[in-house]
């Protein structure tokens, strides 16, 4: 395997010496790095990132799925300059200010005004928690305390932390520490690659929504909540799934008195379509968890809304009664301010209008990849674009990684799906970019 660039640049070897000597990185066996060292960023530019040596890598998953209006954004910067002028934080208990409470208005009313309440923490985990502390405990304050069970959907992602991960279905994450975990009830994926001979993707959806009823019919009496992520499983391999989905659980959750949560932490702000993906399919949850792309990528900020019935079931004299959770960092000025700038450019430059015009040329570039033979289920859910490749390599997610980063191109495929999940900037030189990039890197690794 040929070097990268950045390896023949002094500069930064000892960048990565200095890392692997001090800094133990996620979701990384860190021994891999002995072959495979990590690429040190000097700085960002738009969809751009740029090493110490002015090598530029399009970055086609927006950092993890967070960066929406590219690096280093001049709306954002000035937001986040003007606002540390003032006030970085201030403790949020007893304490309240600007940019919390205009974040708070302008989301809720993102939501008509149906899930009026936010509560704020720092990671998307941690919200996946606070939602489902929130749903257990409303049961309880309303004088059903058996209702304490989570159902989830087969191959669903809710984040890494003990409770978040009780609600997750990963094997590979879950069996680490699967005697730490909480059971959780799984139910069939939607995912429309699941759909029988004959079968439609409505179908399919009806089939496993057909599965969650069954199930409720049983345990509703003890289940708290469904976790759902509407529209895109992200983390399941961007499995994507018919909105009619959606509206069956919605249906089901309420003929049986269970919440419904809608986990938007990677679909929301505009990644599939629609502001909040459950709006594509006309109905709402009943809490919603936000992250990721709330700052635009910039700071690390999280947010449950919540439906005002289940706000007012914690509004009592006693503190018991309330809802009993905190972080240090809970409505962080700084991350406000920068989650009000991303609101501003949605509206400033009708942002969704113009994601629908890019994601329809990244689908028509794409369409290149049908021409190859191990490609299949070439799919698009608003800014997401997906395919599987038809491969036994279980280095394959590095080796195209790899592939790709020599044609100046970040992509990191999950096992053997290849997707595109690019910040909200990409012009259409960077769309050719990206594509054709992919394109060599698909023929670079699969003989
Ligand atoms: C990323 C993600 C999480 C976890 O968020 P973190 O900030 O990584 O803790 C939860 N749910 C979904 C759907 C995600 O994509």
């Amino acid at each position: 395997m040929a070097s990268r660039p950045s390896e023949k640049s002094p500069l930064n070897r000892s960048m990565i010496e200095r890392t692997l000597a001090s800094v133990w990185h996620p979701c990384t066996q860190m021994k891999t790095h002995e072959t495979f060292p990590p690429l040190p960023i000097a700085r960002g530019e738009g969809a751009w990132l740029i090493d110490a040596d002015g090598h530029r890598y399009l970055d086609g998953i927006s950092s993890w799925w967070v960066n929406l209006f590219g690096h280093s954004n001049p709306t954002i910067n000035a937001a986040l300059r003007d606002q540390l002028e003032r006030l970085e934080h201030v403790i949020l208990a007893g304490f309240t200010h600007e940019p919390v409470v205009a974040l708070s208005e302008r989301l809720g009313a993102l939501t008509d005004n149906l899930l009026g309440h936010c509560f704020y923490a720092s990671d998307g985990s941690s919200a996946v928690e606070i939602a489902l502390k929130m749903s257990m405990r409303y049961w309880r304050n309303i004088g059903q305390p058996d209702k304490i069970r989570f159902v989830t959907v087969s191959g669903g992602y809710h984040g890494e932390t003990l409770g978040a991960l009780s609600v997750s279905d990963v094997a590979l994450f879950r069996d680490a520490y699967a005697p730490l975990l909480r059971e959780s009830s799984t139910v069939p994926s939607p995912d429309w690659r699941d759909a029988r001979q004959e079968e439609s993707t409505t179908d399919c959806a009806a089939r496993a929504a057909q599965a969650l009823e069954q199930h409720l019919d049983t345990h509703a009496a003890q289940t708290a909540a469904v976790i759902v992520e509407p529209l895109v499983q992200c983390a399941n391999r961007m499995a994507m799934h018919d909105p009619v989905y959606l509206r069956l659980v919605r249906a089901a959750c309420d003929r049986h008195s269970v919440h419904m949560i809608a986990d938007e932490i990677a679909v929301g702000f505009g990644r599939t379509g629609s502001f909040f993906a459950h709006q594509g399919a006309g109905v709402a949850p009943d809490l919603m968890t936000l992250s990721k792309g709330i700052t635009g990528g910039y700071l690390p900020l999280s947010v449950v809304l919540c439906r005002n019935d289940i706000y007012q079931a914690f509004y009592a004299d006693e503190i018991t009664h309330g809802f009993l959770h905190s972080h240090s960092y809970t409505g962080n000025a700084l991350a406000c301010s920068a989650a009000l700038a991303v609101l501003d450019i949605f509206e400033r430059d009708d942002v969704l209008a113009a994601n629908c015009e890019r994601a329809r040329k990244i689908l028509e570039a794409a369409q290149v990849f049908n021409e190859h033979p191990d490609v299949s289920h070439l799919r698009q859910t608003g800014m997401i674009t997906a395919f599987d490749v038809d491969t036994d390599d279980p280095l394959f997610s590095r080796r195209y990684h790899l592939a790709a980063l020599e044609e100046g191109l970040l992509l990191r495929p999950i096992s053997n799906t290849v997707y595109f999940m690019p910040p909200y900037v990409l012009s259409d030189g960077d769309i050719e970019h990206m594509v054709n990039g992919a394109w060599r890197a698909l023929r670079e690794t699969v003989a």
